[in-house]
């Protein structure tokens, strides 16, 4: 029996989709990559992925895990015609959560907005946000080690995933589905698979750590005169805030610009526009505390101080989510406006300032008019560094490339790193082959070839496949 009709019987039906009917899994987010795949594999429990592995690692035929592909390195389909898409979004359950020892059991395909609704009415809440939420998946987010908007304050996937249940690349399942912070048994594996990109095993179940839920929030959308202002009143915020604080987001005004003209249903609220907004919450457990006054006080501060020109405070739940979607429409702006450069650089948050303005020496040189579009997250110095062509110009004129490097090159210099939080995927393969140290580089592929000696799981992503280290 050939793989395809050998994957068919394992799964069913409903769980395998030839490649001919494969289109909806086969391109990526930004539809960049993407060849045509043998087909899609949609287990239903762990057994079943199991079988499909040991399958495909028997025909020697290349696996690539799939969640709610809003990846945006090209991970999630496949680099070569014929390998397997392996889609978890069928396995999308949730376990009652743990709330005496604050943790929930799920499923790799439980999309991250269904986790949130599912935890509504309850003490806990999970407190990873991004702007993907609606699609991207559990297994994706440990695949890519994601961030977001709240890293700075509960830290990223990788800080918030207690257990795995992992099948690996010959199909053997490895169960590591413990419920606790403390686990010093030997190497931390399940820090191992946060940030493989799905290279070193197919994540079937997690155990998530998760917060007391925020009875209290106050929000404030803030106008600066520019990013070294937001970086100084950033760091104040943390000297006065730092216990309740949970969110500090930044955008330019051209962000604002692109966000306001291309996505329907945008407002400003603010009477002023400014060089850069900081989109600033506080949040806490008991609703005692005075955030309103707290946050208030620091503004007033940033005035005096002519750190902050202009600020306004929600005043009630849509107005929050208005500001919050002002600063989740910023990539969609972008995107609406055209042809992009992307960059995920992150580099010491008290530098961020000092990097958007190196970078926009280095971009204007190489290309001029070039329209800068930085937004990000103050509180972890993550900055996506984002590009559209000069106006009236319908694209980068071949330098993408090299734009890219001299940024990352710079993140690197500023003691940063050039992929913060996306991950590598395909996309930044060349740049992790310019910037990785050797030594780096040889172990990161010593664990490849130690944990899938057949290259089978996912090639091409992280690493190349002709690579020999
Ligand atoms: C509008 C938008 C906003 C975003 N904002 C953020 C943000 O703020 N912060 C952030 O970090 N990211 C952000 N992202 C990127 C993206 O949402 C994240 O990378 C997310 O973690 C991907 O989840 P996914 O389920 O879509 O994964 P996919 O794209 O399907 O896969 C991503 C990687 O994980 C691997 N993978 C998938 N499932 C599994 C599994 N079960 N086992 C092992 N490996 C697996 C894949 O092979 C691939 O390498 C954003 C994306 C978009 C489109």
């Amino acid at each position: 029996m050939d793989l395809a009709a050998g994957l068919a019987s394992i799964l069913g039906p409903k769980g395998w989709v030839p490649g001919a009917d494969a289109r909806p899994w086969s391109r990526d987010w930004l539809d960049r990559h993407g060849e045509a795949p043998l087909g899609v594999a949609r287990p239903g429990t762990t057994d079943e992925v199991s079988r499909v592995m040991a399958a495909c690692h028997a025909a020697g035929v290349g696996v690539v895990p799939q969640g709610g592909n809003t990846g945006l390195c090209s991970a999630a389909v496949a680099g070569r015609p014929g390998a397997v898409i392996l889609s978890l979004s069928r396995m999308a359950g949730i376990a009652a959560p743990d709330l005496a020892s604050g943790s929930v059991t799920v499923e790799a395909g439980v999309i991250l907005a269904n986790l949130h609704a599912a935890l509504e009415g309850t003490e806990m809440v999970f407190p990873l946000h991004l702007g993907a939420e609606g699609s991207a998946q559990i297994g994706g987010l440990i695949g890519t080690n994601a961030g977001g908007s709240h890293a700075f304050r509960h830290g990223m996937m990788s800080d918030l995933v207690l257990g795995l249940e992992v099948v690996l690349p010959d199909g053997r399942v490895w169960n590591g589905m413990r419920a606790v912070q403390k686990d010093n048994a030997g190497y931390a594996l399940r820090k191992l698979f946060c940030g493989a990109e799905g290279t070193l095993g197919v994540v079937t179940r997690a155990v998530l750590r998760l917060a007391p839920r925020p009875r209290a929030k106050a929000t404030a959308l803030l106008a600066l005169p520019d990013m070294g202002a937001a970086v100084a009143f950033g760091s104040r915020l943390r000297a006065d805030l730092g216990d309740v604080l949970t969110g500090m987001e930044f955008f330019s005004d051209l962000g604002l610009d692109l966000a306001l003209r291309h996505v329907p249903g945008l407002a400003w609220p603010l009477g002023s526009r400014a060089g850069a907004y900081l989109l600033v919450e506080v949040a806490s457990t008991s609703p005692l505390v005075p955030l309103d006054e707290m946050l208030s006080g620091t503004l007033e501060w940033g005035m005096a101080e002519g750190l902050v020109t202009d600020g306004a405070l929600a005043a009630n739940e849509a107005q929050r989510a208005a500001f919050w979607r002002l600063r989740e429409e910023q990539p969609e702006g972008q995107r609406l406006e055209g042809v992009q450069l992307k960059h995920d650089i992150s580099v010491p948050p008290g530098r961020i300032a000092e990097f958007v303005e190196r970078g926009a020496g280095l971009c204007q040189r190489l290309l001029p008019g070039v329209r800068i579009n930085p937004f990000g997250h103050l509180g972890d110095g993550n900055i996506h560094y984002n590009l559209s062509p000069p106006a009236g110009q319908a694209d980068f004129a071949g330098l993408g490339p090299e734009i890219g490097l001299e940024l990352a090159r710079l993140a690197d210099r500023m003691g940063g790193s050039f992929a913060a939080e996306h991950g590598l995927g395909r996309a930044k393969i060349a740049l992790a082959d310019a910037l990785r140290r050797p030594v780096e580089r040889g172990l990161m592929a010593s664990l490849k070839r130690a944990l899938d000696p057949a290259g089978g799981m996912n090639p091409g992503v992280i690493l190349r496949e002709d690579r020999q280290e």
